[in-house]
């Protein structure tokens, strides 16, 4: 992660204009120091042990912390991005690359772990830093996807006639400027045997303005069948405007699910874990995944022990229609897919 949000790429040359588009203007103002955010919330940040800024810097939006509670030091979106000194803890099975994902390089930028689905780094950069995120600790300078690099991901794809969906991962794929975007599927547009894009993006939800007029356009003038995947951990992630980016998108054809993270103190309670699966719903998302922690460096603290993972997705199932249950999957290096926890 380079922690560098804003590329030189992403000035939007598409408009033809000098000034950013709007969602890069609020990129611009995302937080970058954890003590103007505390302050901001009424906070004392001594109170709070912070880790010193490493690779991973901090950030997050300002869409995304004008969510949080003012005064809630045990906020669950401000848990999420806070840097606390517990990060630098060593804790044994904990490394940098808990998934694997440097075994499963096909090509440049390109991840081909399972069958059928190739995942594509197509950029470092995120919009805010999830301090338990499992590719914090990922090579980006020796993977993603610029000038050949994407040339070559796409040739990878085009030999390999067992892949029908491709997945832009990152960072985070809409990072990447609309006209970006474009010139990925149009590169892709002419490969006969890849049938599904599936978008994975924390973008609708951290920062909603970036579902603006040209990505529904692109979105729209797909030839195939588009997924969404989006990320949110805890029901107060949602709000009117994040309903909005995605019914945008669900009106140009996506399907949206959501996938997050179980996470100590964040959404570690039967009723957070309920209320999060029926308030994306509501928003329009479907529940997907529900990950057990990715063991990498720095996260202990938000673990969550297996067999109480497996009580709260039990007690879950009694609570829930069996649509708004998630799937309780972990990620082990090597295997052929995600599996279920059980
Ligand atoms: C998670 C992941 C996928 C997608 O897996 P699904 O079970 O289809 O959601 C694909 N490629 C890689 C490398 C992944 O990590
Ligand atoms: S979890 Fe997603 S949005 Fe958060 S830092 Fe990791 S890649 Fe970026």
């Amino acid at each position: 992660m380079t922690g560098n949000a804003i590329q030189p790429d992403m000035i939007p040359a598409e408009a033809g204009l000098k000034v950013a588009s709007h969602w890069q203007a609020q990129l611009q103002r995302a937080w970058r120091d954890p003590v103007g955010l505390l302050h901001h919330l009424g906070h004392d940040p001594g109170r709070f042990g912070l880790a010193a800024v490493g690779t991973f810097p901090f950030l997050v939006t300002e869409a995304f912390a004008a969510r949080m509670k003012a005064g809630d030091p045990d906020d669950p979106l401000l848990r999420q991005v806070l840097p606390l000194a517990d990060e630098d803890l060593e804790t044994p099975g904990f490394g940098p690359d808990p998934v694997g994902d440097a075994a499963s390089r096909a090509a440049k930028g390109v991840l081909h772990k399972y069958r059928g689905r190739a995942l594509l780094i197509t950029t470092a950069a995120c919009p805010i830093h999830c301090r338990y995120c499992f590719r914090r600790e990922f090579d980006y300078a020796s993977d993603g996807l610029s000038g050949t690099a994407l040339a070559e991901a796409v040739d990878y794809i085009a030999a390999t006639t067992d892949i029908e969906e491709v997945i832009l991962s990152g960072g985070d794929p809409m990072m990447l400027g609309n006209h970006k975007l474009r010139r990925l599927t149009d590169a892709l547009s002419s490969i006969p045997h890849y049938r599904r894009l599936r978008i994975h993006s924390r973008m609708p939800v951290t920062l909603p303005a970036r579902v603006d007029g040209q990505l529904i356009d692109w979105m729209e003038r797909l030839d195939r069948q588009v997924i969404v995947v989006v990320h949110a951990n805890h029901a107060n992630e949602f709000d009117e405007e994040v309903s909005r980016a995605l019914s945008r998108m669900r009106a140009a054809g996506a399907t949206i699910l959501n996938q997050a993270v179980l996470l100590a103190g964040v959404n570690d309670t039967v009723p957070a874990l309920a209320r999060l699966m029926e308030t994306g719903f509501e928003a329009g998302a479907l529940p997907y995944y529900l990950h057990l922690l990715d063991r990498v460096t720095g996260s202990a603290h938000f673990d969550v022990e297996r067999d109480r993972a497996l009580a709260l997705i039990d007690e879950l199932r009694k609570q829930l229609p069996g649509y708004l249950v998630p799937r309780l999957v972990e990620e082990r290096a090597g295997a052929p897919s995600k599996l279920p926890v059980i």
